[in-house]
């Protein structure tokens, strides 16, 4: 089975006007094997028309960072499924633990979020991964498993072909309090992401567990990825801190081989 290979730049609140344009004049987009990875750039709600023209040609797509529940109305400062993909989104980033510590958001509220994107042929990137508490308290796969299986409650058989499970341990992402300038490593990444899969399989078919893309975030950079793409069951990686500039997500990128 061809391996689908997923690189995402969370760019979460960075790059204003200057830095994106300075960011596309340096990617050299032709040095990337677009059969083999899908680029994915996550901007800012406000810069996303503009990542889609600096694009261009290219082949690449663009990501929201979140969306709300409710299809449309009176919820001042919110932003649609549907105005995202009028614009020309084709991916949304649901449940980045940076939204579940600073916004509350519950596996609920994700669920209702992913069921809205679906609606609205938006792909759902759902992140999950568990604290530096329960991981100290052994607590990983049980977290994984609850989280899992409430963001994707009432997901389909069908549906689930459009979805990318990203799993990001909250202790390893670089801006975490208590990340230790560390990813995880990739066999113990790889440990879980099998488990995900099992998971899968009991929760959908063994078609879902074969498709589903399950990527890695927490800290990966040029120097650690390449670890990340030699694992079996890791389809992608998603990078924030090493995303901001262009040539050391070039070097993510080129890195990045199965
Ligand atoms: C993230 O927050 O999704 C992330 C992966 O960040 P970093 O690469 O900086 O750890």
């Amino acid at each position: 089975m061809t391996k689908k290979n997923y690189i995402i730049a969370n760019w979460k609140m960075n790059l204003d006007l200057m830095s994106l344009n300075i960011f596309f004049n340096h990617i050299k987009f032709d040095e990337i094997d677009v059969n083999k990875k899908e680029i994915i750039f996550a901007p800012s709600f406000v810069f996303i028309e503009k990542t889609l023209n600096l694009i261009g040609d290219n082949t690449a797509s663009v990501a929201a960072q979140n969306l709300f529940w409710e299809a449309k109305g009176a919820y001042t400062g919110e932003v649609s499924a549907k105005q995202l993909a009028d614009i020309g989104c084709k991916y949304v980033i649901l449940g980045h633990s940076e939204r579940r510590e600073f916004f509350n958001e519950t596996d609920e509220m994700i669920n209702a979020k992913i069921k809205l994107a679906l609606k609205h042929r938006l792909k759902p990137i759902v992140c999950m991964g568990e604290s530096f508490e329960e991981k100290e308290q052994g607590l990983t796969k049980k977290i994984i498993e609850q989280k899992l299986s409430a963001c994707l409650s009432e997901i389909s058989t069908g549906d689930m072909r459009n979805i990318i499970i990203a799993y990001e341990p909250i202790w390893a992402i670089s801006t975490n309090v208590n990340n230790t300038g560390q990813s995880d490593t990739p066999e113990s990444a790889q440990v879980v992401h099998k488990f995900l899969r099992k998971n899968l399989e009991s929760l959908y078919d063994s078609v879902v567990t074969e498709k589903t893309p399950i990527i890695y975030g927490g800290s990966v950079d040029a120097d650690n990825v390449g670890g990340f793409a030699k694992m079996e069951d890791i389809d992608g990686v998603l990078v924030g801190g090493a995303s901001k500039e262009s040539s050391s997500f070039q070097k993510v990128i080129n890195n990045y081989s199965t």
